[in-house]
């Protein structure tokens, strides 16, 4: 059966209007419904004045539709997994061409972009979580765009998806490590080598790596060190260190200003590209050391895909009910 938009009409009965959210609804047994509906009209409301979502506000069946014009019964064709651009870029040509998709993201940034289509939000509960889900809504394919470093979530998936014999792709960009400057970076594996290394290595230190992998970096203690992020680190830093609140993209001309402050090592995850961040390419125009945290390998379950129109093809090609378009 096709779940494409426009082909039902909403029962007036299931839809919750909410801020940002054109419609929320649900068909069919949802036993977390009451608290989906909290979580909603509460997540706006907070995304609203910039609050964060309590955690028994999530749940896992919670479904919202952003589309005036969609309609959306709980089951789709296509599960995405988020949080990053290309996730959201990927939402946005599929939903283009009236496929039914659910962005799903884990709920870590307080203020998430606006996603086309609808979205979820909050972790499955591990493999099985995932599988259960997956049957529940009768996923037909899933796309992995979480972000490269998303290693126990393209875990899951291959496992869940391996498991329910499901096809799955993997979308990331590919690795900086064919760039000419790559050679003359200093990768490391982890972020405990990234740490260990910069011990030696210069203030002041540009950490870049996101709020959650901070811990690793505290025995540095006391140095000259900047943590970008997007959202504040919640562990107490040690003395010099300064938290530069701001989500990216950042363009050359910002990042000459944050490396006018002192710059002199700057610490990156490898979460690849065509071409280079801007971050990197000053760095080899000024001459800034630049510590590369180094990808995890690839689980072996799914195709590995590294652009849009690559995985919107891979969608094509694998998701049943468009060879019936
Ligand atoms: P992770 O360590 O690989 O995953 C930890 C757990 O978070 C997963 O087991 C899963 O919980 C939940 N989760 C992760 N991604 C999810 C998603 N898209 N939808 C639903 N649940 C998800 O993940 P992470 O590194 O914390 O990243 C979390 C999110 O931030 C991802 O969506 C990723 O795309 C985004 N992000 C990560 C980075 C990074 O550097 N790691 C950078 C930018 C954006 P359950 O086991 O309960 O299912």
């Amino acid at each position: 059966m096709l779940h494409r938009r426009g082909r039902r009409r909403i029962p007036q009965a299931c839809v919750l209007a909410s801020p940002g959210a054109t419609h929320v609804r649900r068909s069919g047994p949802c036993p977390g419904w009451d608290r989906c509906a909290r979580f909603w009209s509460d997540f706006a409301q907070e995304r609203h004045s910039g609050g964060t979502v309590p955690d028994s506000h999530r749940c896992s069946t919670a479904i919202e539709a952003h589309c005036s014009t969609g309609w959306f019964d709980g089951r789709m064709d296509v599960l995405i997994l988020g949080g990053t651009t290309k996730a959201r870029q990927l939402a946005t040509r599929l939903i283009g061409e009236g496929v039914s998709l659910c962005t799903s993201l884990a709920g870590r940034t307080k203020s998430p972009r606006p996603i086309p289509g609808p979205t979820r939000l909050g972790g499955f509960g591990g493999i099985d979580g995932l599988k259960e889900f997956l049957t529940h809504h009768e996923v037909k394919v899933m796309v992995d765009a979480s972000h490269p470093f998303a290693a126990t979530m393209h875990d899951h998936a291959a496992r869940a998806c391996r498991d329910l014999n499901l096809p799955l792709a993997r979308l990331a960009p590919p690795s900086w490590r064919t760039q000419p400057e790559a050679a003359s970076w200093h990768w490391v594996n982890d972020h405990d080598g990234a740490a260990q290394i910069l011990v030696e290595m210069p203030d002041t230190i540009l950490l870049t790596v996101g709020r959650q992998p901070i811990s690793h970096y505290l025995p540095l203690g006391p140095r000259h060190v900047i943590v970008r992020c997007v959202d504040a680190p919640t562990e107490d830093l040690p003395d010099g260190w300064t938290v530069l609140q701001e989500r990216g993209p950042f363009t050359l001309d910002r990042e000459r200003e944050i490396f006018s402050q002192g710059v002199a090592t700057l610490v990156s995850k490898d979460s690849g590209g065509t071409d280079l961040d801007p971050k990197l390419t000053l760095a080899a125009q000024t001459g800034v050391h630049v510590v590369m945290v180094s990808r995890g390998s690839a689980p072996g379950w799914g195709d590995e895909l590294s652009t849009i129109d690559d995985a919107v093809q891979w969608v094509r090609d694998h998701e049943p009910s468009s060879a019936e378009k």
